[in-house]
Protein backbone atom coordinates (compact mmCIF):
# COMPACT_ATOMS: atom_id res chain seq x y z
CA UNK A 1 0.00 0.00 0.00
CA UNK A 2 1.19 3.82 -1.20
CA UNK A 3 2.03 5.52 2.61
CA UNK A 4 2.07 9.33 1.87
CA UNK A 5 4.17 10.14 5.20
CA UNK A 6 7.68 11.09 3.50
CA UNK A 7 8.42 14.18 1.53
CA UNK A 8 11.40 14.38 -0.95
CA UNK A 9 13.31 16.03 2.00
CA UNK A 10 12.64 13.62 4.14
CA UNK A 11 14.05 10.75 1.14
CA UNK A 12 17.08 12.73 1.18
CA UNK A 13 17.76 12.63 4.49
CA UNK A 14 17.18 9.39 4.47
CA UNK A 15 19.78 8.47 1.80
CA UNK A 16 21.94 10.65 4.27
CA UNK A 17 21.39 8.39 6.85
CA UNK A 18 21.95 4.92 5.11
CA UNK A 19 25.28 6.35 3.85
CA UNK A 20 26.68 7.60 6.96
CA UNK A 21 25.40 4.52 8.67
CA UNK A 22 26.67 2.31 6.08
CA UNK A 23 30.56 3.55 6.10
CA UNK A 24 30.73 4.95 10.36
CA UNK A 25 28.61 2.27 12.20
CA UNK A 26 28.24 -1.40 9.96
CA UNK A 27 31.64 -2.24 9.58
CA UNK A 28 32.64 -1.39 13.62
CA UNK A 29 28.63 -3.13 15.16
CA UNK A 30 30.23 -6.60 15.71
CA UNK A 31 33.43 -5.25 17.07
CA UNK A 32 31.02 -2.83 19.55
CA UNK A 33 28.60 -5.77 20.42
CA UNK A 34 31.64 -7.47 21.91
CA UNK A 35 32.52 -4.17 23.59
CA UNK A 36 28.89 -3.76 25.16
CA UNK A 37 29.33 -0.16 24.14
CA UNK A 38 29.49 1.50 20.77
CA UNK A 39 32.68 4.26 20.44
CA UNK A 40 31.82 7.84 21.12
CA UNK A 41 33.45 8.52 17.87
CA UNK A 42 30.18 7.81 15.96
CA UNK A 43 28.00 10.55 17.89
CA UNK A 44 30.99 13.20 17.19
CA UNK A 45 30.66 12.14 13.30
CA UNK A 46 26.77 11.84 13.32
CA UNK A 47 26.85 14.87 15.11
CA UNK A 48 28.93 16.38 11.93
CA UNK A 49 26.68 15.06 9.26
CA UNK A 50 23.79 16.40 10.86
CA UNK A 51 22.00 13.50 12.76
CA UNK A 52 21.84 14.98 16.29
CA UNK A 53 19.95 17.58 17.06
CA UNK A 54 17.76 17.68 13.95
CA UNK A 55 14.57 19.53 15.52
CA UNK A 56 17.25 21.90 17.82
CA UNK A 57 17.29 25.79 16.48
CA UNK A 58 19.82 26.06 14.18
CA UNK A 59 21.78 29.01 16.52
CA UNK A 60 22.44 26.10 18.35
CA UNK A 61 24.46 23.76 15.45
CA UNK A 62 20.60 21.71 14.78
CA UNK A 63 18.91 20.98 12.27
CA UNK A 64 15.92 23.68 13.05
CA UNK A 65 13.14 21.71 11.89
CA UNK A 66 10.55 21.14 13.60
CA UNK A 67 9.27 17.90 12.29
CA UNK A 68 9.38 14.28 13.78
CA UNK A 69 9.26 12.86 10.27
CA UNK A 70 13.49 13.16 9.92
CA UNK A 71 13.62 11.74 13.40
CA UNK A 72 11.23 8.80 11.98
CA UNK A 73 13.17 8.23 9.30
CA UNK A 74 16.86 7.70 10.96
CA UNK A 75 15.30 5.43 13.74
CA UNK A 76 14.04 3.35 10.37
CA UNK A 77 17.34 3.28 8.76
CA UNK A 78 19.24 2.38 12.40
CA UNK A 79 17.11 -0.41 12.36
CA UNK A 80 17.65 -1.78 8.94
CA UNK A 81 21.49 -1.36 9.20
CA UNK A 82 20.93 -3.51 12.28
CA UNK A 83 22.96 -1.29 14.44
CA UNK A 84 21.23 -1.66 17.52
CA UNK A 85 23.82 0.03 19.99
CA UNK A 86 23.04 3.35 18.62
CA UNK A 87 21.23 5.48 21.45
CA UNK A 88 20.50 8.34 18.62
CA UNK A 89 16.44 7.72 19.19
CA UNK A 90 17.20 8.40 22.83
CA UNK A 91 19.46 11.22 22.81
CA UNK A 92 17.37 12.47 19.61
CA UNK A 93 13.63 11.58 20.23
CA UNK A 94 13.52 11.49 23.95
CA UNK A 95 16.05 14.07 25.51
CA UNK A 96 15.94 16.56 22.93
CA UNK A 97 12.65 18.21 23.61
CA UNK A 98 13.84 18.12 27.50
CA UNK A 99 16.84 20.44 26.57
CA UNK A 100 15.21 22.33 24.09
CA UNK A 101 11.61 23.22 25.76
CA UNK A 102 12.05 23.14 29.01
CA UNK A 103 15.48 25.16 29.29
CA UNK A 104 16.04 28.87 30.32
CA UNK A 105 18.18 30.51 27.32
CA UNK A 106 21.49 30.32 29.35
CA UNK A 107 20.84 26.47 29.49
CA UNK A 108 20.34 26.10 26.04
CA UNK A 109 23.82 28.14 24.88
CA UNK A 110 25.65 25.76 27.70
CA UNK A 111 24.11 22.15 26.63
CA UNK A 112 22.85 22.25 22.88
CA UNK A 113 25.52 23.33 20.68
CA UNK A 114 27.64 19.94 22.01
CA UNK A 115 24.13 17.81 22.12
CA UNK A 116 23.94 18.48 18.43
CA UNK A 117 27.77 18.44 17.52
CA UNK A 118 27.83 14.83 19.19
CA UNK A 119 30.56 16.10 21.71
CA UNK A 120 27.47 15.35 24.61
CA UNK A 121 25.85 12.38 25.06
CA UNK A 122 22.80 12.10 26.57
CA UNK A 123 20.74 9.83 28.82
CA UNK A 124 17.80 10.08 30.93
CA UNK A 125 17.19 8.42 34.59
CA UNK A 126 13.62 7.55 35.48
CA UNK A 127 14.19 4.17 36.41
CA UNK A 128 15.14 2.73 39.53
CA UNK A 129 15.63 -0.70 41.51
CA UNK A 130 12.53 -0.59 43.08
CA UNK A 131 10.64 1.68 40.75
CA UNK A 132 9.97 1.47 37.06
CA UNK A 133 6.22 1.32 36.00
CA UNK A 134 5.69 3.58 39.21
CA UNK A 135 7.30 6.40 38.64
CA UNK A 136 5.81 8.06 41.71
CA UNK A 137 7.83 5.77 43.79
CA UNK A 138 11.29 7.10 42.97
CA UNK A 139 13.20 7.77 45.76
CA UNK A 140 16.54 9.50 44.70
CA UNK A 141 16.27 12.92 46.36
CA UNK A 142 17.75 16.10 45.63
CA UNK A 143 17.58 18.34 48.52
CA UNK A 144 18.59 22.03 48.14
CA UNK A 145 21.73 23.15 49.95
CA UNK A 146 22.12 26.35 49.30
CA UNK A 147 23.21 27.30 45.61
CA UNK A 148 23.24 23.59 44.82
CA UNK A 149 21.17 20.09 44.69
CA UNK A 150 22.76 17.03 46.86
CA UNK A 151 21.54 14.09 45.18
CA UNK A 152 21.70 10.94 46.96
CA UNK A 153 20.22 7.77 45.53
CA UNK A 154 20.15 5.19 42.54
CA UNK A 155 19.23 4.46 39.04
CA UNK A 156 19.14 1.58 37.12
CA UNK A 157 18.81 -0.14 33.64
CA UNK A 158 19.95 3.54 32.07
CA UNK A 159 20.27 3.61 28.51
CA UNK A 160 23.42 5.24 27.03
CA UNK A 161 24.50 5.05 31.00
CA UNK A 162 28.34 4.71 30.51
CA UNK A 163 28.61 6.71 27.51
CA UNK A 164 26.24 9.75 28.80
CA UNK A 165 27.98 13.36 29.81
CA UNK A 166 25.05 14.26 30.94
CA UNK A 167 22.16 12.55 32.78
CA UNK A 168 18.48 14.15 33.15
CA UNK A 169 17.97 12.81 36.81
CA UNK A 170 14.13 12.25 38.13
CA UNK A 171 14.28 13.05 41.81
CA UNK A 172 12.09 13.73 44.69
CA UNK A 173 12.76 17.58 45.71
CA UNK A 174 10.00 16.89 47.88
CA UNK A 175 9.40 13.63 49.28
CA UNK A 176 5.90 14.01 51.33
CA UNK A 177 4.36 15.37 47.89
CA UNK A 178 4.89 12.00 45.79
CA UNK A 179 4.45 12.97 42.23
CA UNK A 180 3.87 16.38 43.29
CA UNK A 181 7.31 16.36 44.78
CA UNK A 182 9.01 15.08 41.37
CA UNK A 183 12.01 17.51 40.14
CA UNK A 184 14.31 16.74 36.64
CA UNK A 185 17.62 17.47 37.74
CA UNK A 186 20.61 17.77 35.04
CA UNK A 187 23.84 15.83 36.50
CA UNK A 188 27.14 16.03 34.32
CA UNK A 189 30.03 14.14 33.85
CA UNK A 190 32.76 14.49 36.48
CA UNK A 191 29.84 15.79 39.13
CA UNK A 192 31.36 14.91 42.54
CA UNK A 193 29.62 11.94 44.04
CA UNK A 194 28.25 10.91 40.80
CA UNK A 195 29.59 7.04 39.63
CA UNK A 196 28.24 4.54 36.88
CA UNK A 197 28.14 1.25 38.05
CA UNK A 198 27.86 -1.93 36.34
CA UNK A 199 27.27 -2.12 32.57
CA UNK A 200 24.04 -4.75 32.18
CA UNK A 201 24.49 -7.81 30.31
CA UNK A 202 21.37 -8.39 27.97
CA UNK A 203 19.84 -10.79 26.08
CA UNK A 204 20.07 -8.15 23.14
CA UNK A 205 20.90 -4.66 22.10
CA UNK A 206 24.20 -5.69 22.74
CA UNK A 207 25.91 -2.76 21.79
CA UNK A 208 24.40 -0.51 24.31
CA UNK A 209 25.58 0.49 27.51
CA UNK A 210 22.77 -0.08 29.38
CA UNK A 211 24.26 1.02 32.66
CA UNK A 212 23.55 1.49 36.84
CA UNK A 213 24.05 4.87 38.14
CA UNK A 214 24.86 6.04 42.18
CA UNK A 215 24.81 9.16 43.39
CA UNK A 216 26.00 9.87 46.85
CA UNK A 217 25.48 13.35 48.28
CA UNK A 218 26.15 14.31 44.50
CA UNK A 219 26.17 17.92 44.53
CA UNK A 220 25.22 20.08 41.64
CA UNK A 221 24.33 23.69 40.96
CA UNK A 222 20.46 24.58 41.51
CA UNK A 223 20.86 26.15 37.46
CA UNK A 224 20.48 22.53 36.60
CA UNK A 225 17.13 22.32 37.38
CA UNK A 226 14.72 22.03 34.06
CA UNK A 227 11.66 23.16 33.86
CA UNK A 228 9.77 24.19 37.22
CA UNK A 229 10.76 22.51 40.63
CA UNK A 230 8.05 19.76 41.60
CA UNK A 231 6.76 19.83 38.37
CA UNK A 232 8.91 16.79 37.24
CA UNK A 233 6.11 14.18 37.07
CA UNK A 234 4.16 16.21 34.68
CA UNK A 235 7.39 17.04 32.73
CA UNK A 236 7.60 13.57 32.15
CA UNK A 237 3.57 12.83 31.31
CA UNK A 238 4.19 15.76 28.49
CA UNK A 239 7.12 14.13 26.90
CA UNK A 240 6.56 10.54 27.01
CA UNK A 241 4.09 10.43 24.04
CA UNK A 242 7.10 11.58 21.78
CA UNK A 243 9.11 8.46 23.53
CA UNK A 244 6.48 5.94 22.89
CA UNK A 245 5.83 7.15 18.93
CA UNK A 246 9.76 6.67 18.73
CA UNK A 247 9.52 3.08 19.97
CA UNK A 248 6.78 2.45 17.72
CA UNK A 249 8.99 3.64 14.25
CA UNK A 250 11.66 1.05 15.77
CA UNK A 251 8.56 -1.16 16.24
CA UNK A 252 7.38 -0.78 12.67
CA UNK A 253 10.58 -1.23 10.69
CA UNK A 254 11.72 -3.94 12.18
CA UNK A 255 8.57 -6.15 11.40
CA UNK A 256 8.65 -4.80 7.86
CA UNK A 257 12.50 -5.83 7.65
CA UNK A 258 11.97 -9.18 9.47
CA UNK A 259 9.02 -9.91 7.45
CA UNK A 260 10.71 -9.30 3.83
CA UNK A 261 13.62 -11.45 4.94
CA UNK A 262 11.52 -13.98 5.92
CA UNK A 263 9.18 -13.65 2.73
CA UNK A 264 12.98 -14.41 0.72
CA UNK A 265 13.36 -17.60 2.63
CA UNK A 266 9.99 -19.23 2.00
CA UNK A 267 9.99 -18.74 -1.17
CA UNK A 268 13.63 -19.81 -1.62
CA UNK A 269 13.62 -22.82 1.30
CA UNK A 270 12.32 -26.16 0.29
CA UNK A 271 10.98 -29.15 1.84
CA UNK A 272 8.86 -31.87 0.53
CA UNK A 273 9.74 -30.88 -2.80
CA UNK A 274 8.15 -27.10 -2.47
CA UNK A 275 9.58 -23.97 -0.75
CA UNK A 276 8.08 -23.80 2.70
CA UNK A 277 6.29 -20.27 1.71
CA UNK A 278 3.51 -22.75 -0.63
CA UNK A 279 1.98 -24.78 2.43
CA UNK A 280 -1.09 -23.43 2.76
CA UNK A 281 0.10 -22.91 6.86
CA UNK A 282 2.82 -20.87 5.86
CA UNK A 283 0.70 -18.70 2.95
CA UNK A 284 -1.71 -18.30 5.11
CA UNK A 285 0.18 -16.97 8.28
CA UNK A 286 2.87 -14.79 6.40
CA UNK A 287 -0.72 -13.61 4.80
CA UNK A 288 -2.09 -12.30 8.14
CA UNK A 289 1.60 -10.90 9.26
CA UNK A 290 1.63 -8.79 5.98
CA UNK A 291 -1.81 -7.45 6.79
CA UNK A 292 -1.01 -6.81 10.66
CA UNK A 293 2.12 -5.12 9.68
CA UNK A 294 0.35 -2.70 6.76
CA UNK A 295 -2.08 -1.75 9.33
CA UNK A 296 0.84 -0.94 12.24
CA UNK A 297 2.09 1.27 9.16
CA UNK A 298 -0.87 3.14 8.63
CA UNK A 299 -1.58 3.33 12.22
CA UNK A 300 1.70 4.97 13.27
CA UNK A 301 2.09 7.11 10.04
CA UNK A 302 -1.09 9.33 11.28
CA UNK A 303 0.63 9.19 14.73
CA UNK A 304 3.24 10.93 13.27
CA UNK A 305 1.28 13.07 11.51
CA UNK A 306 -0.61 13.86 14.92
CA UNK A 307 2.53 14.13 16.76
CA UNK A 308 3.81 16.94 14.15
CA UNK A 309 0.77 18.21 14.45
CA UNK A 310 0.98 18.99 18.20
CA UNK A 311 -2.59 16.86 18.60
CA UNK A 312 -1.18 13.05 19.88
CA UNK A 313 -3.45 12.22 22.77
CA UNK A 314 -0.91 10.08 25.61
CA UNK A 315 -4.12 7.48 25.41
CA UNK A 316 -3.32 7.35 21.32
CA UNK A 317 0.72 7.50 22.05
CA UNK A 318 -0.56 4.45 24.37
CA UNK A 319 -2.20 2.44 21.84
CA UNK A 320 0.28 2.84 19.08
CA UNK A 321 3.45 1.73 21.41
CA UNK A 322 1.64 -1.58 22.70
CA UNK A 323 -0.06 -2.59 19.44
CA UNK A 324 3.12 -2.08 17.45
CA UNK A 325 5.66 -3.68 19.73
CA UNK A 326 3.66 -6.59 20.57
CA UNK A 327 3.24 -6.98 16.43
CA UNK A 328 7.06 -6.34 16.47
CA UNK A 329 6.94 -9.47 19.04
CA UNK A 330 4.77 -12.07 17.46
CA UNK A 331 6.26 -11.11 14.03
CA UNK A 332 10.03 -11.76 14.94
CA UNK A 333 8.15 -14.91 16.82
CA UNK A 334 6.53 -16.18 14.05
CA UNK A 335 9.34 -15.90 11.30
CA UNK A 336 12.42 -17.82 13.43
CA UNK A 337 9.53 -20.31 13.16
CA UNK A 338 9.59 -20.52 9.61
CA UNK A 339 13.64 -20.01 9.47
CA UNK A 340 13.55 -23.34 11.33
CA UNK A 341 16.54 -23.92 12.71
CA UNK A 342 18.44 -21.11 11.27
CA UNK A 343 15.98 -19.02 12.62
CA UNK A 344 17.87 -19.81 16.20
CA UNK A 345 21.61 -19.01 14.78
CA UNK A 346 22.52 -15.46 15.62
CA UNK A 347 24.51 -15.17 12.15
CA UNK A 348 20.57 -14.81 10.62
CA UNK A 349 19.60 -11.58 10.94
CA UNK A 350 16.29 -13.07 12.17
CA UNK A 351 17.62 -14.26 15.55
CA UNK A 352 19.20 -10.81 16.02
CA UNK A 353 15.45 -9.27 15.52
CA UNK A 354 14.13 -11.45 17.80
CA UNK A 355 16.66 -10.90 20.64
CA UNK A 356 16.75 -6.97 20.29
CA UNK A 357 13.10 -6.56 19.71
CA UNK A 358 12.11 -8.28 23.29
CA UNK A 359 12.41 -5.24 25.09
CA UNK A 360 10.71 -3.23 23.30
CA UNK A 361 7.05 -3.91 24.93
CA UNK A 362 9.01 -3.21 28.18
CA UNK A 363 11.11 -0.18 28.19
CA UNK A 364 9.19 3.43 27.48
CA UNK A 365 6.12 2.41 29.74
CA UNK A 366 5.03 -1.75 29.51
CA UNK A 367 2.33 -3.42 27.18
CA UNK A 368 -0.11 -3.18 30.69
CA UNK A 369 1.02 0.16 31.94
CA UNK A 370 -0.17 1.01 27.87
CA UNK A 371 -3.53 -0.66 28.60
CA UNK A 372 -4.01 0.85 32.11
CA UNK A 373 -3.44 4.47 30.46
CA UNK A 374 -5.66 3.52 27.61
CA UNK A 375 -8.46 1.83 29.74
CA UNK A 376 -8.45 5.34 32.30
CA UNK A 377 -9.03 7.11 28.90
CA UNK A 378 -12.21 5.16 28.41
CA UNK A 379 -13.45 6.35 31.77
CA UNK A 380 -12.81 2.88 33.16
C1 LIG B 1 17.26 -2.29 27.73
C2 LIG B 1 16.53 -1.36 28.64
C3 LIG B 1 16.73 0.01 28.50
C4 LIG B 1 16.08 0.90 29.37
N1 LIG B 1 16.35 2.23 29.29
C5 LIG B 1 15.88 3.06 30.25
C6 LIG B 1 16.29 4.43 30.30
O1 LIG B 1 17.06 4.91 29.46
N2 LIG B 1 15.84 5.20 31.32
C7 LIG B 1 15.00 4.72 32.27
O2 LIG B 1 14.63 5.47 33.15
N3 LIG B 1 14.56 3.43 32.24
C8 LIG B 1 15.00 2.59 31.26
N4 LIG B 1 14.61 1.28 31.24
C9 LIG B 1 13.71 0.80 32.29
C10 LIG B 1 12.30 0.50 31.80
O3 LIG B 1 11.63 1.68 31.45
C11 LIG B 1 11.59 -0.30 32.91
O4 LIG B 1 12.20 -1.57 32.97
C12 LIG B 1 10.11 -0.44 32.68
O5 LIG B 1 9.45 0.81 32.81
C13 LIG B 1 9.45 -1.44 33.63
O6 LIG B 1 9.81 -1.18 34.95
P1 LIG B 1 10.37 -2.37 35.88
O7 LIG B 1 11.45 -3.06 35.12
O8 LIG B 1 10.67 -1.82 37.21
O9 LIG B 1 9.17 -3.40 35.97
P2 LIG B 1 7.95 -3.34 37.04
O10 LIG B 1 7.38 -1.98 37.09
O11 LIG B 1 8.40 -3.97 38.31
O12 LIG B 1 6.88 -4.30 36.32
C14 LIG B 1 7.00 -5.72 36.35
C15 LIG B 1 5.79 -6.30 35.62
O13 LIG B 1 4.60 -5.89 36.31
C16 LIG B 1 3.74 -5.24 35.40
N5 LIG B 1 3.02 -4.17 36.09
C17 LIG B 1 3.50 -3.15 36.84
N6 LIG B 1 2.52 -2.35 37.25
C18 LIG B 1 1.36 -2.87 36.72
C19 LIG B 1 -0.01 -2.49 36.77
N7 LIG B 1 -0.40 -1.37 37.41
N8 LIG B 1 -0.91 -3.27 36.13
C20 LIG B 1 -0.51 -4.39 35.44
N9 LIG B 1 0.76 -4.78 35.36
C21 LIG B 1 1.69 -4.03 35.99
C22 LIG B 1 4.64 -4.66 34.32
O14 LIG B 1 3.89 -4.42 33.12
C23 LIG B 1 5.65 -5.79 34.18
O15 LIG B 1 5.14 -6.79 33.36
C24 LIG B 1 15.19 0.40 30.34
C25 LIG B 1 14.96 -0.98 30.45
C26 LIG B 1 15.63 -1.85 29.62
C27 LIG B 1 15.40 -3.32 29.79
Amino acid sequence: MEQHLYESEHEEFRQLCRTFLDREAVPHHEEWERAGIVDPVVWRKAGAAGLLGMDVDEEFGGGGQRDFRFNAVLVEEIVRSRCSGLGFALHNDVVAPYLADLTTPEQRKRWLPRFCSGEMITAIAMSEPGAGSDLAGVRTTAVRDGDSYLLNGQKTFITNGENADLVIVVAKTDPAQGAHGVSLIVVERGAPGFERGRRLAKVGLKANDTAELFFADCRVPVDNLIGEENSGFYHLMANLPRERVSIAVAAVAAAERVLDITLDYARGREAFGRPIGSFQHNRFLLAELATEVTIARTFLNQCVVELNAGRLSVADAAMVKWWTTELQNKVADRCVQLHGGYGYMLEYPVARAWLDGRVQTIYGGTTEIMKEIIGRSLGL
